[in-house]
């Protein structure tokens, strides 16, 4: 995975994606670091790992954010919070369904997501292990007081609580908002599940519309805002 420098008022911002089985992880570094997403259990050490080769003592995470409640992105928040002290922020539509290990799964947005769905999950809710998070929110997060330029935005449509990062430089992190294919992973698709499409595509259209550089998802990619955009419109239109 390449690590990225973004300038921007005489700073960097560093983004460094860490790729965790089928899911990625994000170091943000700028005056302090944010993690977002950590991954299934057990990914702890590794994301520590990665810290230490960037220089980046455990003491400087000043956050370790949500995108959003799937067990893919926050099955190590525990390891990491015990290792490096720093809280566990997500959005408060989906930290309700943490508190009880409830992963909300929706519909299917195409064949493959149907598969997975009656092969494995079944119902539209799938139980895995419940996490207790320090920061809630409900609205707009500015990220400076965490240290990095940047702010988090309300993405739902994925699910009702996920979120998306807007950082300086022209990045944003957007978790499951969209994903790239199996076969072609630098291929937008929506995810193979949606609590709501509308939602979905106005969340993705309130991305595009802030015309980041760089698209980083959790599940392939990244993209470029054009592709993006691209992508919405032939999916809007068919
Ligand atoms: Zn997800
Ligand atoms: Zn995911």
């Amino acid at each position: 995975m390449i690590r990225l420098s973004v300038p921007f008022e005489n700073n960097t911002l560093t983004i460094i994606p860490i790729k965790l089985g089928i899911v990625k992880s994000f170091i943000v570094k700028g005056k302090k670091t944010v993690i977002v997403d950590t991954g299934y259990a057990g990914n702890g050490n590794k994301i520590l790992r990665y810290l230490n080769e960037n220089f980046i003592k455990p003491e400087d995470v000043s956050l370790i954010i949500l995108t959003h409640g799937h067990i893919d992105h926050y099955g190590s928040a525990e390891e990491l919070k015990e290792k490096t002290g720093a809280p566990i922020a997500i959005h408060r539509s989906d930290a309700e369904y943490l508190k009880k290990g409830i992963n909300y799964m929706g519909t299917p947005t195409g064949l493959f997501g149907r598969i997975v769905k009656s092969l494995f999950i079944r119902t539209d809710e799938y139980i895995s292990k419940s996490l207790k998070v320090d920061i809630v929110f409900d609205s707009d997060v500015d990220l400076h007081e965490f240290g990095v330029s940047g702010r988090v935005i309300h993405t739902s449509g994925h699910t009702e609580g996920s979120i998306s990062l807007i950082l300086s430089g022209g990045v944003a992190i957007v978790g499951d908002l969209i994903m790239g294919g199996f076969l072609f992973n630098r291929v937008p698709h929506y995810p193979l599940f949606v609590s709501d499409i509308f939602k979905l595509r106005e969340s993705m259209k309130k991305v595009i519309q802030l015309s980041p550089k760089i698209i980083y998802a959790s599940h392939g990619g990244p993209f470029t805002s054009v592709i993006a955009e691209e992508f919405l419109r032939k999916a809007i239109t068919y």
